[in-house]
């Protein structure tokens, strides 16, 4: 069993975001009003997470419990849904015979719900059945070169959630060979998880940031809203800064993580549709109500590119970097452009 790394290798290092700030003691004159009680623990879903608790002086310990229990729900999720662990309910789905129900939690059904919803609203773009072509790629980039048509006919044949049936108690595959990946939607799922518990502990307002997926809520200790930076692709400075009072951001980015085969990087990211991993968009940021929405909606567009756009809900807004180094592109829907505070330096180009 391998611990410290995620599902499909996961989130390590991604490219994701997101240094949240506002965390720092606020001291008027009176002596200190909102005291930011901060966790960093590290190894969670194989990278460094952040938590925060905002509460008032003398309500330290209650913030410090508050963070010990969000810890515990995010390695909980962990326990349930890495593939990296032998034991976890999706290992065992993975490993599962065709046409035998594997019993699993209502955690996991749930994931594995709005993976499915996931899937019809991104016409098939994010689908967590991938996991054929995630291990297929892999395999390529360990052995250096591109798979056959035949492999990919045989990931493929197996992708997709005609291949997959829930119940209320469970999952069935139809075929041995169908794999699941839930490494584009299982973190944003903890993180809301912890949230949950930060919020109902009563304290004042609250971040958990998870490799850069993150979701934030009340009042953070200084100033009017939660501020989140948005890595640039391209470079060290930040591509803008958003402000927000609460809600979610994720990034996904397809150069974040890849494989070279044959001197060319592919993605970390499959387009289940065809097969081959998705490389037309260099980096994407969604903000959205729930970690969740906006960790699903983050892959989902690293597949669809600009068309994309039109599928997602009016809650979820994205700014998606195109181009290249040299000639850098970005697009940003007009909820999103209402949250930057420091605009990109590159010119916004709004979609209609
Ligand atoms: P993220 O970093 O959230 O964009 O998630 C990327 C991870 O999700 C990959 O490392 C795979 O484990 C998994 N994945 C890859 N392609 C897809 C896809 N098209 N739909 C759903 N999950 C995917
Ligand atoms: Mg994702």
């Amino acid at each position: 069993m391998k611990r410290g790394k995620w599902v499909g290798g996961g989130l390590i290092g991604a490219l994701a975001v997101l240094v949240a700030v506002g965390l720092w003691k606020t001291t008027p004159r009176g002596g200190p009003e909102w005291i930011p009680v901060v966790h960093r623990p590290e190894g969670i879903m194989g990278t460094t997470s952040t938590l925060a608790a905002v509460v008032g002086p003398g309500d330290e310990s209650r913030g410090e419990a508050a963070l010990g229990e969000a810890e515990a729900e995010l390695r909980a999720v962990e326990t349930l849904m890495s593939t990296w662990l032998d034991d976890s309910e999706i290992s065992r789905l993975n490993g599962a015979k065709a046409d035998e129900e594997v019993p699993l939690l209502p955690e996991t059904l749930e994931v594995l719900r709005s993976a499915r919803e996931a899937w019809g609203e991104t016409r098939g773009a994010f689908d967590v059945t991938c996991r054929p072509l995630v291990e297929l790629w892999k395999r390529a980039g360990e052995r250096g070169t591109l798979p056959t048509e035949a492999e990919l006919g045989d990931a493929l044949s197996t992708v997709g959630w005609g291949m997959l049936e829930l119940t209320d108690a469970g999952a069935t595959k139809r075929a041995a060979a169908v794999r699941v990946d839930l490494g584009g939607i299982a973190k944003g799922y903890g993180v809301d998880r912890a949230v949950d518990v930060l919020e109902r502990s009563g304290v004042a307002g609250g971040l958990v940031d998870v490799g850069g997926d993150l979701r934030c809520f009340g009042r953070p200790a200084e100033g009017p809203s939660w501020t989140v930076e948005i890595r640039n692709p391209f470079g060290p400075a930040p591509l803008g800064r958003l402000a927000l009072p609460h809600g979610a951001v994720c990034t996904s980015g397809n150069y974040a993580r890849f494989t070279e085969i044959e001197g060319k990087r592919y993605s970390h990211i499959i387009d289940p549709r065809s097969g081959w991993p998705a490389d037309a968009v260099p980096a994407v940021t969604v903000v959205a109500p729930t970690a969740l929405e906006a960790d699903v909606w983050s892959t989902a567009l690293s597949v669809l590119g600009p068309e994309g756009f039109a599928l997602m809900p009016t809650e979820v807004h994205a700014l998606m970097v195109l181009g290249s180094k040299n000639s850098p592109h970005i697009l940003c829907t007009p909820g999103f452009s209402q949250l930057i505070e420091e605009p990109p330096a590159a010119a916004l180009h709004i979609p209609p």
